[in-house]
C-alpha cells in the first residue's frame, strides 16, 4: 500500500487545515471545510481533486465552505450522527467505532464530545494519523461549548489510547498561547519546557507547530495530565479527582 499523502495549511487566522491523498485511488479529502479559497489553492498547488469532507463538528469555522466545495466538485460530506441535522451538505452520518474506507485506507471513527455534544475524531491507523478537530490541541484542548468536563476528559482519554507515535492534526493552531498557559500550571515540567520554547521557534519562523503525537502530548499537555503529582500540587489539589483537577485546569484557561 502507498502512503498516505498530507497537505497541511493555514485559513482564517488560525484555522489548521490538512487534506489527505490516496495516491493509489486519486481520493483526496479535506478535514472540515473552514474556508473555499484556502482549501482551492490546496488542492490546485497538489493537483488533487476534492472527493470528501471529513467533518467533526457543526461550528461555522469548520463547515463553512461544505456547500461550495460540494456544488464544484460533488464532494461527499462525511460527518458527526449527532450534529447531522447542523452539517451543511452531509451525505453519510457516522458513529464511534464505525469505520469506512478512504480508498486503501481504513478510518476509524472515535466519538470525543465536550467541545461540542456530538464532535468525532477520525484516526487511520494503518497512517498513523488522527484528525481530533477542536478537542484535542497541542498543548491544549477544546472550550467547553457543549459538554461536561466529565465528558471531554473521556473523550481525550479515548485519544491518548491510540498508539503513542499516532501524529495528531487539530483544528487551530493555538500552540503558541497553549504553551504560555501550560506552563502556568505545569511550570516545572522539562519536556514541556523544550516543547514551548519549539513552538516559539516554529511560530517566529512563520512554521505550523503541528502535527503533534500522542506520546508528546502525554508529557507536556496539562489537559492529559490531570493524574500527574506535581500540576496536582501546584494547583494544591493533591487528593482532588482526575475530573475535579481537568475541570480546574480548564476553568482557569477559560479565564487566562
Ligand atoms: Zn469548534
Ligand atoms: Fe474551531
Amino acid at each position: 500500500m502507498s502512503n498516505l499523502q498530507i497537505e497541511q495549511f493555514t485559513a482564517h487566522s488560525d484555522n489548521f487545515c490538512v487534506l489527505i491523498h490516496d495516491p493509489e485511488t486519486g481520493l483526496t479529502a479535506s478535514i472540515d471545510a473552514p474556508e473555499e479559497a484556502a482549501i482551492l489553492e490546496a488542492l490546485k498547488r497538489r493537483g488533487w481533486k476534492l472527493t470528501h469532507i471529513f467533518t467533526t463538528h457543526h461550528h461555522g469555522d469548520h463547515v463553512e465552505a461544505n456547500l461550495a466545495l460540494k456544488k464544484r466538485f460533488g464532494t461527499e460530506i462525511i460527518g458527526p450522527s449527532d450534529e447531522r441535522s447542523k452539517i451543511p451538505g452531509i451525505d453519510r452520518a457516522v458513529r464511534h467505532g464505525e469505520r469506512f474506507a478512504f480508498g486503501n485506507f481504513e478510518v476509524e471513527v472515535i466519538s470525543t464530545p465536550g467541545h461540542t455534544a456530538g464532535e468525532i475524531s477520525y484516526h487511520i491507523p494503518a497512517a498513523k494519523v488522527a484528525f481530533t478537530g477542536d478537542t484535542l490541541f497541542s498543548l491544549g484542548c477544546g472550550r467547553l461549548f457543549e459538554g461536561t468536563p466529565a465528558m471531554m476528559l473521556k473523550s481525550l482519554q479515548r485519544l491518548m489510547a491510540l498508539p503513542g507515535d499516532t501524529e495528531i492534526y487539530c483544528g487551530h493552531e493555538y500552540s503558541e498561547s497553549n504553551a504560555r498557559f501550560a506552563l502556568t500550571v505545569d511550570p516545572d515540567n522539562s519536556a514541556l519546557k523544550e516543547r514551548a520554547k519549539e513552538i516559539m521557534a516554529l511560530r517566529e519562523a512563520g512554521l505550523p507547530t503541528l502535527p503533534t503525537t500522542i506520546l508528546r502530548e502525554m508529557a507536556t499537555n496539562p489537559f492529559l495530565r490531570a493524574h500527574d503529582p506535581s500540576i496536582r500540587r501546584n494547583l494544591n489539589m493533591d487528593s482532588a479527582s482526575d475530573e475535579a483537577v481537568f475541570a480546574e485546569i480548564r476553568k482557569r484557561k477559560d479565564n487566562f
